[in-house]
């Protein structure tokens, strides 16, 4: 039988375990925090442990479920991407960002994705599998382990790397548990943000849960018959049921929603399309976040530097905080899914 990772378990999960071999319950907080305080990566490290226990853990668990297998920096050293290759040989991506006083893992949370976006590398790819809990979970800990030479912490983490988080939402919200919790990484439920291609069902569910996590809604187009072109699952909801879902999470917990919007040269950057996102969005509380899109070899090219601003402009003019996400680590790939998708 393949042995689970330990990262899939929850702070419980463990406990159970401990339990079941009839071991102190102490032991379950002592293990915990060996992998989320001193940040452990091998059953070797637990010097403290009695030998028959660590045997135990090294009979039903594994501690590494990624294997660094490229590393690459942008020029100003800000931004470091690694491919990871899992257990079973498919590869996934993260991305650590720093600015100032912040360090940002873009993390992955599908083995390419089904979605499918024209504009996405990951979605060229097609859809492998769903990232376990664990492999979530290790993302975070492989660049909190490199921080900690630097005595430094992750700060913030972004479910924006491969794959779509709602199409794996129980493994991604129990990852989130794991890093949240308060005897381990003790991350803040706001220093996380989910990023949506839009599911309506999705939306609601997770405004139900009435959590502190900040999400993010991949607009990109106010047009229902083109964004149904560019993002393929439109297909299945109309724009509207999206609004609608945001609208809801809006009423449900009374945070600020961010729009993310791919700025592509000719296709959803004139001011007429400006003017219509105002009216579909207009009366939520929400920033609008424009991203030049990164070009994938597809034909599909960035918005000049003047539409942007331009576009930019309409949005801010009629009360709508937008801000502009310049394409930090294109000279490293650091587009979704374009290391991944280059290794393959
Ligand atoms: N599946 C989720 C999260 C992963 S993609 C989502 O779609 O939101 C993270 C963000 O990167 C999304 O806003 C997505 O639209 C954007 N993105 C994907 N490919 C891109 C590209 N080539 N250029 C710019 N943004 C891109
Ligand atoms: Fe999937 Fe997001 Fe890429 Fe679309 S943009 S294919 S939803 S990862």
């Amino acid at each position: 039988m393949k042995k689970q990772l330990i990262f899939d378990l929850s702070i419980v999960d463990l406990a159970d375990q401990l339990a079941n071999w009839s071991e102190p319950k102490f032991r379950g907080k002592q293990i915990w925090q060996g992998l989320y305080k001193q940040l452990y990566s091998s059953v070797d490290s637990f010097s403290t442990l009695p030998k028959s226990l660590k045997s135990k853990l090294d009979d039903s668990f594994r501690f590494k479920g990624l294997k660094p297998i490229d590393e690459i920096h942008s020029k100003d050293r800000q931004t470091t991407k690694v491919l990871f290759e899992l257990h079973d040989g498919y590869t996934i991506e993260s991305v650590l960002m720093h600015y100032r006083d912040r360090e940002t893992v873009c993390v992955s949370t599908q083995v390419g994705c089904p979605v499918g976006c024209t504009f996405c590398a990951t979605g060229k790819m097609g859809f492998f599998r769903n990232l376990t809990v664990g492999e979530i979970v290790e993302q975070v800990l492989f660049f909190e382990r490199q921080l900690l030479l630097e005595e430094k912490k992750v700060t913030n983490i972004v479910f924006m790397g491969m794959g779509e988080p709602f199409l794996n939402f129980d493994n991604t919200f129990k990852a989130i548990d794991i890093l949240h919790d308060d005897q381990g990484l003790n991350l803040g439920e706001r220093r996380f943000t989910m990023s949506t291609v839009g599911l309506p069902e999705q939306i609601r569910k997770f405004a139900d849960m009435h959590r502190q996590i900040n999400l993010a809604v991949s607009l990109h187009t106010p047009y229902n018959h083109k964004r149904s072109k560019i993002i393929p699952i439109n297909q299945q909801h109309s724009i509207n049921d999206v609004i609608s879902a945001v609208k809801y999470y809006s009423r449900q917990t009374n945070r600020r929603v961010t729009f993310e919007y791919a700025l592509i040269a000719g296709e959803n950057d004139d001011r007429q399309t400006a003017e219509a996102l105002i009216q579909l969005i207009k009366g939520l509380l929400c920033h609008i976040n424009l991203i030049p899109v990164n070009p994938i070899g597809t034909g599909i090219t960035a918005s000049s530097e003047k539409n942007v601003h331009a576009f930019q402009k309409v949005l801010e003019d009629y009360g709508f905080p937008c801000s502009v996400r310049l394409g930090r680590g294109i000279e490293i790939q650091a587009g979704c899914g374009q290391l991944a998708s280059r290794n393959k």
